[in-house]
């Protein structure tokens, strides 16, 4: 299941609201999140710990959902909160989480996560989804927060909080088995593949490929040998398409959830046709990742595949400066370092089999389809349609082939690598 764009979209406006300084979106414009919000909510929650009882009311927002005050909550829990637009920071037991105002994210342990609502401010006041004491803060410090539904109460529990460094520590993700696969993987890593393009966006028309053939063709292609490899590797493969198929830009990204290692996008690149006397001059691979070092090939790039937007339909209003805003800010150097060195991998991987140029690892602002990735993502432009030898390689199965096997095996270097550097004997996108 995917979120339907449209609710990306309505969460995206929340945001700019919230950046506003409004509470609620106009028109009750509700997002379509990944967690349905309460159907009924108490009027009161009740916060019990050692030192007392505290009852906060519940704020009933139309928009947003059921909320508490974020300065009643860690008044009660002893805890401190911080604003610094567009962030909320939250801080109880020694842990932080960072809400989005007016989107339904919150960051916790570096980790973007869902909420069926969003934090929102009222003048200088901070409110925090009811779903924060119902389920978050109960699930993620178990040891510390039991949540009571019938009596719709808080209770602060066990020992006290212990060292940042030790509190800090991820959890162990359960139901991973033990031992190894024969390349030396953990079992249970997942990568999600993405076939630039399809349906009615063909991608670049492909300027040297045979008649009727266009990037969205070779992205599909490779897409799926490079999930028979990734699995062949004991890897589990989400595909964001496997037919000839349109998926909006902005929920590419989606399919790579918590659980997910990695995302890689695959493209074909092309000059521009005012740029045709230099086609023969261009040609090679290079792997894009989001980051502050643009760069004028990156720029270029984005403006090319962003332009996907546009088959859309329903949102060019939205996809100004201010969505892009709000994108870097939900992915920007979040897992830079790790997407940084995936790409480093895959080029010198692809560099193997390819004949073109190795033009390196690009960095750029604003790639819509790596925004909404809430992991490590990068995206592979294989080749150039606008070069008759890349061409050749881009269309024959044979190359495809050896690309799917090239990209895999850096997938495979790359988690083995996040495995040592993790270093907690867990595989899957819990180990961070
Ligand atoms: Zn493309």
């Amino acid at each position: 299941m995917r979120p339907s764009r449209a609710g990306v979209y309505a969460g995206m406006t929340a945001a700019l609201l919230g950046l506003m300084g409004n509470a609620a979106p106009a028109n009750g414009v509700r997002p379509g999140h990944a967690l349905a919000l309460p159907t009924s909510a108490p009027q009161f929650v009740t916060v019990a710990t050692a030192r007392g009882e505290s009852r906060l009311p519940v704020t009933l927002d139309s928009a947003a959902g059921p909320a508490i005050s974020g300065e009643g909550l860690v008044r009660a829990l002893s805890g401190g909160v911080l604003t610094d637009v567009p962030w909320v920071e939250v801080t109880l037991a020694r842990q932080s989480f960072r809400f989005l105002l007016g989107a339904p994210v919150f960051s916790f342990n570096d980790r973007l996560q869902p909420l069926a609502g969003w934090a929102f401010r009222v003048r200088d006041s901070v409110f925090l989804p009811l779903q924060f004491v119902t389920e978050i803060l109960p699930e993620v410090l178990s040891e510390r927060y039991q949540w009571n539904q019938a009596t719709g109460s808080l209770r602060e529990i066990g020992p006290p909080p212990a060292p940042p460094e030790v509190a800090a520590a991820p959890r162990p993700p359960a139901g991973k088995q033990p031992g190894r696969l024969p390349n030396g993987l953990l079992p249970g890593h997942v990568v999600t593949v993405d076939a630039g393009h399809g349906g009615i966006d063909p991608g670049n028309p492909g300027v040297y490929f045979p008649r009727g053939m266009n990037e969205k063709h070779i992205t599909l292609q490779v897409a799926l040998l490079l999930r028979n490899e990734l699995k062949e590797r004991g890897i589990k493969v989400v595909m964001t398409r496997t037919t000839d198929t349109l998926i909006g830009i902005l929920d590419r990204g989606r399919y790579c959830t918590d659980e997910c290692d990695l995302f890689v996008s695959l493209h074909v690149d092309a000059l521009p046709a005012n740029a045709r006397r230099r086609y023969g001059d261009i040609d090679g691979f290079h792997t894009i990742i989001i980051g502050e070092q643009n760069t004028e090939d990156a720029d270029r790039i984005a403006r090319m595949e962003n332009d996907a937007l546009r088959y859309e339909g329903d949102n060019p209003a939205e996809s100004g400066d201010g969505l892009d805003f709000i994108l870097r800010n939900l992915q920007l150097n979040e897992y830079l370092r790790e997407s940084a060195r995936a790409a480093e991998l895959v080029q010198s991987e692809v560099g193997k089999v390819h004949t073109g140029t190795n033009r390196g690892v690009k960095q750029s602002r604003v790639l819509a389809v790596l925004n909404t990735a809430r992991r490590p993502a990068i995206l592979v432009e294989m080749g150039f349609s606008t070069n008759p030898r890349d061409a050749r390689l881009l269309t024959s199965r044979k190359s495809q082939q050896a690309l799917a096997t090239s990209i895999a095996d850096a997938v495979v270097e790359y988690l083995l690598e996040y495995e040592r550097k993790t270093n907690d004997g867990s595989a899957g996108g819990k180990g961070r």
